[in-house]
């Protein structure tokens, strides 16, 4: 006898947990299946979970924004049982974006006050003393330490910054895909590992099932690509890729740690810092630690992968320094260890670097792909996006021709789940980077 499920879900990453919750709540019997040993072991396990919402489009920043609150209120999104200590803990640093001439900040400045965004502007002046062992030096362009002028001293300043309160980051992103798992499960939801699946059954432009690496069939009205950096792998099993006007594509990305310089408590009161001055971000972490993440600048080398599964996971020396270097220039009493320390993961990164968040032209087979590094913070709203647009569909809604419209429950705003599109025109007001 075959197994069946309302809807299989392909992964269980931070955003395949959350649509199971979601589409749980909605009566739907889920079931992930992921190739790894356990919920948000794949991409989301290295993610730096940044919680910030400086996006370059009014629907990223009002997604980002209703972010907030899930994980400020965790514990009751989650509606389980929560002893202390025992899920993800929302660390709110706040978020110092630096204006730079990347122009990024004055997008973001008009979406932060049409949508209420609580923020602070700071000229250079509040910036050095809010943050005095920060070097407000303009290195512009973004370089690299083998570049003649790198540790030239600039005459120029930073014209100030944005300062979002409400930001921060999660403190361990694979235990708060496991919440969400435990959440799911509490609804009704099932997960499975160690389990891949090679096979997306269909007929007569349906969605009938998958197949996995045993050979049982498992069946479904409903299957939903979350798969990540494999998800154009997926795509092309179900046969749809070709008929997407945006595809996704896996990226290696590498982050680093330094230890945050003698004196300075940075775990506490440091900020998470988006430096597009210099193509890096950064923000606190456990131990007096500064994490180190690029923000994509095109002095840096893109590494694209064909297979997801054979990567290089070791850090180079060569992105260690300039990750780290950049960093120094703008703390300058951090010490650099000459030993790197860091890991490489894959971000699954769309044309634009907006995500899809879609249905197909496979009836029954759904997407919430293209995350392209940005998207852990967005995880309960896209588990929610999905889960509407989902049950839209299966109601008989043409999603294409009429968008799925969603109010999201804290801001109150409404979100346009047409914004992420298969079928959209690359969205030119997009940064190409990680800032989405
Ligand atoms: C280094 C790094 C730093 C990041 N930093 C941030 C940040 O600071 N803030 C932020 O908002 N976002 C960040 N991101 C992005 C964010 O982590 C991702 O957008 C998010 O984790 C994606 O979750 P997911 O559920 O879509 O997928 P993933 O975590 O990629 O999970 C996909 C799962 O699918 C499974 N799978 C794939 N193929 C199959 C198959 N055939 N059969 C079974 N299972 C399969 C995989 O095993 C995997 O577990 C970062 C990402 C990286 C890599």
């Amino acid at each position: 006898m075959k197994t069946t499920s309302d809807a299989i879900i392909i992964g269980a990453g931070v955003i395949g947990a959350a649509t199971a919750f979601e589409l749980c709540k909605r009566g739907y019997q889920t079931l992930n299946i992921d190739k790894l040993p356990g919920a948000g072991y794949g991409p989301t396990s290295s993610s730096c979970s940044i919680v910030r919402a400086h996006y370059s489009s009014w629907d990223g920043v009002a997604m980002a924004h209703e972010g907030f609150s899930y994980w400020r209120d965790w514990p009751n999104y989650l509606e389980i049982d929560a002893a202390e200590g025992e899920i993800a803990t929302y660390m709110q640093s706040g978020t110092v974006l630096l204006k730079s001439k990347t122009g990024h900040h004055e997008k973001v400045l008009e979406h932060y006050r049409d949508l209420g965004v609580e923020h602070e502007e700071w000229d250079t002046d509040t910036l050095k003393a809010r943050i005095p062992y920060y070097d407000v030096h303009a290195f512009w362009p973004p370089s690299r330490p083998e570049d003649a002028d790198f540790f030239r001293k600039p005459e120029e300043e930073l014209e100030g910054a944005i300062y979002t309160p409400g930001s921060g980051y999660v403190n361990d992103p694979q235990l708060a895909t496991r919440d969400l798992q435990r959440a799911a499960e509490a609804k009704g939801g099932r997960f499975r590992f160690n389990t891949k699946i090679v096979e997306i059954r269909r007929s007569d432009g349906r969605v009938r099932g998958v197949t996995l690496d045993s050979g049982e069939e498992i069946d479904a009205p409903v299957v939903v690509n979350v798969a990540g950096p494999h998800s154009f792998v997926i795509n092309r099993l179900a046969g749809v890729e070709e008929t997407m006007n945006i595809k996704t594509r896996a990226l290696r990305h590498e982050v680093h740690i330094v230890p945050a310089p003698p004196g300075i408590d940075y775990e506490h009161e440091g900020f998470h810092t988006s430096d597009g001055d210099q193509g890096i971000y950064f923000r606190p972490e456990a131990g007096n630690n500064i994490l180190i993440g690029s923000e994509d600048p095109p002095c840096d080398p893109q590494v694209w992968v064909d297979d997801a599964e054979t990567f290089d996971r070791n850090v180079t020396r060569a992105q260690y320094a300039a990750q780290v270097y950049r960093v120094a220039r703008r703390i300058p009493t951090v010490e650099v260890p000459s030993q790197p320390r860091g890991l490489s993961d894959l971000y699954d990164v769309s044309d634009d670097w907006i995500p899809l968040y879609d249905r197909s032209d496979l009836d029954g087979f759904y997407m919430a792909v293209g995350t392209s590094g940005n998207q852990f913070k967005n995880a309960p709203v896209v588990g929610l996006l999905m889960a509407e647009l989902i049950d839209a569909c299966e109601k008989g809604q043409d999603h294409d021709a009429n968008a799925v419209q969603v109010k999201v429950p804290y801001t109150g705003v409404v979100l346009d789940a047409g914004f992420y599109s298969r079928n959209r025109e690359i969205n030119p007001n997009s940064s190409f980077s990680v800032n989405g």
